[in-house]
């Protein structure tokens, strides 16, 4: 059935108390206008698809601006009207909103344009850091045609559509917290990409959903009655829905089957304040077994995007595994509308300015960052990824990403406790700048007044702010310590990927590195040692992409890529790995590289004559030279690997 502008007046006065009904009504009939005589896809008036925006605009609770801007979004794209019409009727606030809508639909997407997309992204969030409310109507915009998909006729065109929206908002949701739009998009596109895998989930889910609902109903009965016995007057209990897709992932990714993922009963239990969430937490567990290590507190602890609840799974009814989540009403609502619910909720009880924490750090990413490459590389650092919590001495914490060094920690105390780093202790044990961290460490970092850091420094940290204190720290250096530095990264790169040292490049190669930079062999090779020319670009212009990592495919495994970003170029590249001949050296090897997500084709071993060595001879997927180099550096740290070697056709080198 179609929708009315009743119903959305409905909706709305919800939570709008003070809403002006006649103002969207006004807005109603300018955009029915307008529209007349314009049919969907699916045979429906076109206005049903600005009413249906605005209604589900009405779920994140947003203002009466937000709600008339979604009944004229399309207005200026698609009808005689244009934005100046719109101004005269409804003012520059309204117009402003439409205005950012109508340029975020020039943004384009095709496949395979890891630029473009980039580039996208990073207008996408730019409009959106001005005003977050653009970026809500587009996604609900993308959220209504994503529900009337199959009314598009081509095939392609409605899995272009899924991919851009799985590529493109799914991520802006999530970074933006607003987990209600996320997993909606997220099971629209999963079912127009892989109709069969839904199909399959589906049918499984309906199966299994009626013998597990009397566990849940037993469960949720449980519970509340310890609770109330315990004293705890006010809780709610709601059962948690998986979507479709996050199973999918789970037993793809995890390679889990159906019933080990959806078994888990999933609850959550919302209390009036922080108290009393460790107070449910302290009854539950002991009424019920937790499992070891699955506690999670990021109430005291808040993950970088806000997130506040506390985790944990205990061994349920009947011994059900039941996960549980244990937060307040406040923390439920930011946790399920995210920036909406900051924007939104937290303005109308005058709380505060309107702008989120996020968005703050969305403005300070896009101010520090300068390269369309930097700035997405910092935003799936800090908002995509996982982060860590590493501990000064002091109990300080210092939050970083997943992957992050000691060097890293050092530098995000202070620059000059970066500069003098030499080495460090963790949790009391001696380590490297490079060592990884983790959650929960304490680190103590060793000074020393004469280090400073060189540009292989550049390597092992993870952070852009890091790099970019490096960077600034290398820049006061002498031309000839860059220089030298320059020269022996570039060496060091060089062999790594199976050729000669920076020495031995003939004079034409440098010719045609010196014409690609319009720089002198010796300024490029300070530029080298200051950090400002990747030593890899370098390379590439002396070899071919098929010399250093082989020959270009189509990867093996399609799959495999089906949650990344861009589905990637690969490169199939033939590895010997020499170590010591020990049980568990293939283990180790393919354990290392399957971390890094790379696909293994075929795979043989040799031990030498007198058995003392084995040589693991195989084919890998890789993506480019960084994923080739971390690749070579995880084998090499593998306890008995002795040397690593690639083949190419022509060339033969060693790693
Ligand atoms: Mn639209």
């Amino acid at each position: 059935m179609s929708p009315s502008i009743e119903e959305l007046i409905r909706h709305s006065k919800i939570y709008l108390t003070d809403l002006n009904s006649s103002r969207l009504k006004r807005a109603y009939q300018f955009a029915n206008k307008a529209h007349e005589g314009q049919l969907r896809k699916g045979g429906d008036p076109y206005i049903v698809h600005p009413l249906s925006t605005a209604i589900i605009l009405t779920e994140l609770h947003v203002d009466e601006d937000t709600l008339i801007a979604a009944l004229l979004h399309d207005v200026p794209e698609d009808t005689e009207y244009n934005l100046e019409d719109i101004e005269k009727t409804f003012g520059k606030k309204i117009t402003f909103l439409v205005e950012g809508i109508t340029k975020l639909s020039k943004v384009h997407y095709r496949h395979n344009m890891e630029e473009r997309q980039v580039e996208s992204l990073k207008k996408l969030f730019i409009h959106s850091a001005k005003d977050i409310r653009v970026i809500l109507i587009k996604l609900a915009d993308r959220l209504h045609n994503m529900m009337t998909i199959q009314a598009i006729p081509k095939p392609e065109k409605r899995i272009r559509i899924a991919k851009e929206t799985l590529e493109i908002y799914v991520p802006i949701a999530n970074i933006l917290g607003i987990w209600e739009l996320k997993s909606q998009l997220e099971d629209l596109c999963f079912k127009t990409l892989y109709p069969e895998e839904f199909a399959h989930i589906e049918k499984k889910v309906m199966e299994r959903s009626s013998k597990l609902s009397e566990t849940l109903k037993k469960t949720i009965n449980q519970i509340k009655k310890i609770l109330s016995m315990n004293g705890v007057k006010s809780f709610k209990i709601e059962g948690r829905k998986k979507t479709y897709y996050s199973i999918y992932q789970k037993m793809f990714r995890k390679g889990k089957n159906f019933e080990e993922i959806y078994d888990l009963i999933g609850l959550r239990i919302i209390v009036p304040d922080v108290g009393s969430c460790y107070q449910v937490l302290g009854i539950l567990h002991q009424n019920f077994t937790p499992k070891l290590g699955r506690l999670k507190d990021y109430i005291a602890i808040p993950k970088s995007n806000g997130y506040q609840s506390i985790h944990t799974t205990i061994f349920g009814v009947d011994g059900h595994l039941t996960e549980l989540q244990i937060r307040t009403h406040e923390m439920q609502i930011e946790s399920e509308y995210g920036v909406a619910a900051n924007y939104f909720y937290n303005k109308s009880k005058g709380k505060n300015k309107g702008q989120s924490k996020w968005v703050q750090k969305i403005l300070d990413i896009q101010r520090d960052m300068k390269s369309n490459e930097d700035f997405i590389e910092e935003l799936k650092l800090d908002l995509f990824e996982d982060r860590i919590f590493a501990f000064t001495p002091k109990g300080d914490v210092i939050d970083l990403p997943r992957g992050a060094t000691v060097l890293d920690f050092a530098y995000h105390i202070h620059s000059e406790i970066g500069n003098h780093a030499n080495s460090a202790t963790v949790n009391k044990k001696e380590m490297p700048l490079d060592a990884v961290l983790h959650t929960g460490d304490v680190i103590e970092v060793v000074l020393s007044e004469s280090v400073g850091p060189s540009i292989s420094s550049l390597e092992i940290v993870r952070t852009n702010l890091a790099k970019n204190r490096i960077r600034e720290f290398l820049k006061n250096q002498s031309r000839s310590i860059l220089q030298d530095q320059g020269g022996k990264l570039l060496t060091h790169k060089l062999k790594l990927f199976g050729h000669c040292g920076a020495e031995e490049v003939s004079a034409d190669q440098k010719k045609a590195v010196e014409k690609m930079y319009d720089k002198s062999w010796k300024n490029i090779l300070i530029d080298v040692g200051s950090g400002l020319i990747d030593p890899r670009d370098i390379i590439k212009v002396v070899f071919s992409m098929k010399e250093l990592i082989g020959e270009e495919i189509s990867p093996v495994n399609l799959k495999a890529y089906s949650h990344v970003i861009a589905p990637p170029k690969i490169h199939k590249i033939h590895f010997l790995v020499e170590g010591v001949n020990r049980v568990g050296l293939l283990r180790d090897v393919t354990i290392e590289l399957a971390s890094l997500n790379i696909n293994l084709l075929k795979m043989n071993i040799y031990t030498t004559e007198n058995a003392d060595k084995s040589i693991l001879d195989f084919f890998a997927e890789i993506r480019d030279l960084k994923h080739f180099e971390s690749a070579v550096n995880a084998m090499k740290k593998v306890p008995g690997v002795l040397k690593i070697s690639k083949i190419n056709e022509e060339v033969r080198g060693q790693a």
